[in-house]
């Protein structure tokens, strides 16, 4: 059993994927064919939002939204605590502030009371403006946008949407990539969507943002070729990526049909017997992960061995929150920022979830759970 199968997924778009690959190989036409507008096309029609820009990948993405919005150094952004690294690296990059945000233990993403009062917090210290807030779509689950919002309207900050996680997700009829002022979303083969490699995709409502993020992600590129108006960046997705991208994206409404049945089953199965994932009502999830939280973290780990000898993958995401990784020690900050993060990285265990997932998959790494917890 895969963790992740991808190599079921091309067997089933295989010819499809063959002809649009070598599509590509035989028009010569490498960066910037004719894929990649169609793909963005598609994309912001599936997203409901007028621009889509793509690029060579998630982190790019993200970081070339600040860049638009001019985030640097003395800015603070708000970011959830228990993601992955990228979400916090892209602000440190810009040379601005990470603020570390708690999480709500039931759904794994940011706590709208903790950021409000990091908000505060921030602007009572005075050291750094606050600018902006990155929410992420964590494990495919959308954000709680609707408080988000609200904060970000009385504070006067920016939404950056991280949904590399989170495309095909949804809050009642409006999808991922239309929360944030920006959102950003990452095509790494595993993601909900992704490629045969390394891509990514900015989407905004706002014009003025799209053009500059064009301009960034092509050398700061003006009108004409040569032409460059400011500092940017090579940051660009593949003819090739965009082309098997147009392939995943027409079979993308029934993998997303088919992860949230594993997911219900999964949970039908599991959920008196150990924490289960949480959907909020009117909330759909594209289940980039399908995470249960442990006790402690001695049985999470005795779990995890007792699937691997079943032969069952089961990964940890994240072993270790964003206020303790090295690469933020210089901030000196301690559990006590944001408890529920930390708990969460020494409870949470990721299982066997993709599309292509059997019942007898599904119904298999269950029993081997409760065979565990029952013991
Ligand atoms: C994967 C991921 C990214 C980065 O995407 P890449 O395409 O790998 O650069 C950013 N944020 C989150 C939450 C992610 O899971």
């Amino acid at each position: 059993m895969q963790f992740r199968d991808l190599q079921k997924q091309y067997q089933s778009l295989k010819p499809q994927m063959d002809e649009a690959i070598a599509r590509v190989l035989s028009s010569g036409s490498f960066i910037q064919g004719s894929p990649v507008k169609e793909l963005e096309s598609q994309l912001s029609d599936y997203v409901g939002v007028s621009h889509c820009v793509t690029c060579a990948n998630g982190t790019d993405a993200l970081r070339l939204a600040l860049m638009a919005w001019n985030v640097g150094p003395g800015d603070a952004v708000f970011v959830p605590d228990f993601t992955f690294f990228a979400s916090a690296e892209v602000v440190a990059a810009q040379g601005a502030t990470p603020v570390f945000v708690d999480v709500d233990p039931a759904t794994f993403n940011i706590d709208p009371l903790d950021l409000e009062r990091k908000v505060q917090q921030t602007i009572m210290e005075g050291s750094l403006k606050a600018k902006a807030i990155i929410a992420v779509d964590l494990f495919g689950l959308p954000a709680y946008y609707m408080p988000i919002r609200e904060i970000a309207d009385i504070y006067g900050l920016l939404v950056l949407e991280d949904a590399a996680q989170g495309f095909g997700g949804a809050i009642g009829d409006a999808r991922a990539c239309s929360f944030g002022d920006i959102a950003a979303t990452s095509f790494f083969p595993a993601k909900p969507l992704g490629c045969y490699g390394d891509g990514g995709a900015v989407f905004t409502r706002n014009p003025e943002w799209a053009d500059l993020i064009r301009s960034y992600c092509v050398h700061g590129k003006g009108q004409e070729k040569y032409d460059n108006v400011r500092i940017g960046t090579n940051s660009r997705l593949d003819t090739l990526q965009a082309a098997i991208l147009q392939v995943k994206m027409n079979a993308f409404p029934s993998e997303l049909q088919a992860v949230n049945a594993v997911a219900t089953r999964y949970t039908e199965q599991l959920s008196s017997v150990v924490e289960c994932p949480k959907v909020p009502e009117s909330f759909l999830s594209s289940w980039a992960q399908y995470t249960i939280r442990l006790q402690s973290q001695s049985q999470r780990d005795a779990l995890q061995a007792a699937l691997r000898e079943s032969g069952i993958p089961s990964m940890v995401y994240y072993p270790r929150p964003m206020h303790l990784q090295a690469a933020f020690a210089h901030m000196q900050l301690s559990d006590d920022c944001c408890p529920n993060s930390a708990q969460l990285s020494h409870q949470v265990l990721s299982l066997p979830m993709h599309p292509y997932l059997t019942t007898e998959e599904v119904d298999l790494v269950a029993a081997k759970v409760k065979a565990f917890l029952a013991k």
